[in-house]
């Protein structure tokens, strides 16, 4: 491609599609470039899980969205970002990740399938393609899970979840409810109190019954094939064990966005430095949207309040160009 975009958009979760329908609504050139299927993120969810928004709050670029319930699944979720993309025909490039960018007189991009040259930068690539490891021997084993889909596969097995925050929590509840035999292993002292309020006395009635075993203030310390070691506060113990689900978080790639000359705020959560006003970044023309925004915060930003960055950004791109 010859001609500069106006804006390349890197991301097509819910806030780099809500970008491209601004950039489309205000005449801009633009191209969304995702390395996976639409929504991606999203589509990586647990198969059953239900957004915790109402259907409402989780529009984009002025499509309705109805769901069944008050609150949408994940499927309906699925559903309704091809319906967005579609209704506004949005020029969306799938399965196609961006691998280097350059900064001369405008970006210079490539992506795993072509180049691209583009005046702007959005970057909205969220945070859930890193997971929090837990460096230890055997976490390569094809048992250890750090995504989780649905409890079947659980069945009859015996399973550690790592973690109490909700995924933790939600893991640890629905695979008992099917079957599972489960044992939590969290390093701090309790269930996170940031558990949802309606979920929190669940999962702590299941502890105090025996129905979960929990080892608090206890880390694993190697997986092996059929047993997994943990350091507790009473001393080391081996437990027999089939999976290892370890629900410890997701962060942002910090790299690729130090690549592009973004700076990484001293802060305990790592900010990305940007203007919250205009959200643009130290880099002039890289603007940040959606989650990545929070760094390690990775609860400050969601769908219902971040959508808004789409509208700032493309106001702003606008106002540079005068
Ligand atoms: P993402 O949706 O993560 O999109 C980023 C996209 O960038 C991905 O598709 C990824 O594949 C792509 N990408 C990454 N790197 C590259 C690259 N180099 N090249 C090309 N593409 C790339 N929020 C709510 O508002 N309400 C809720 O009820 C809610 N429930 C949630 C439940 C769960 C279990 C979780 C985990 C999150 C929930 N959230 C909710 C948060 C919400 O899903 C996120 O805030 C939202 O996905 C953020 O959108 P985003 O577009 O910023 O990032």
């Amino acid at each position: 491609m010859n001609n500069s975009l106006d804006v390349l958009i890197i991301g097509a979760g819910p806030i780099g599609l809500a970008c491209g329908i601004e950039a489309q609504k205000n005449q801009l050139s633009y191209q969304i470039l995702e390395k996976g299927c639409l929504v991606n993120s999203l589509y990586n969810y647990p198969m059953n899980m239900t957004f915790f928004s109402t259907a409402d709050k989780l529009e984009i670029g002025g499509v309705p969205f109805i769901s069944h319930n008050n609150k949408p699944t994940r499927s309906e979720a699925l559903e309704y970002y091809r319906r967005v993309t579609t209704s506004w025909n949005l020029n969306v490039n799938l399965y196609e990740g961006v691998s280097d960018i350059k900064k001369g007189d405008v970006f210079e991009i490539t992506s795993e399938k072509h180049s691209y040259k583009a005046k702007n930068l959005i970057i909205a690539t969220g945070f859930y393609d890193l997971p929090f490891l837990l460096n230890v021997p055997g976490e390569n084993l094809p048992k250890v899970k750090h995504y989780y889909d649905e409890p079947h596969p659980y069945f009859g097995q015996k399973i550690i979840v790592v973690g109490a925050a909700n995924s933790a929590v939600d893991v640890a509840l629905e695979t008992y409810r099917k079957g599972a035999e489960v044992t939590m292993v969290v390093r701090e002292p309790e269930i996170n109190p940031r558990v949802k309020y309606w979920v929190r006395p669940d999962i702590e009635n299941r502890i105090k019954e025996s129905s979960i075993k929990a080892y608090f203030e206890s880390n694993i310390t190697e997986i092996r094939e059929t047993e997994v070691d943990i350091r507790t506060p009473s001393g080391s113990t081996t437990l027999a064990n089939d999976f290892v689900l370890a629900m410890t978080g997701y962060q942002p790639d910090f790299t690729f966005l130090q690549s592009l000359g973004i700076t990484i705020g001293t802060d305990e959560m790592k900010t990305p430095t940007h203007n919250a006003e205009t959200m643009e970044s130290n880099i002039k023309g890289i603007f940040l949207a959606g989650v990545i925004c929070g760094g390690l915060q990775t609860n400050k930003w969601f769908i219902e309040n971040s959508r808004v960055h789409a509208e700032v950004i493309i106001k702003q791109i606008l106002k540079n160009q005068q």
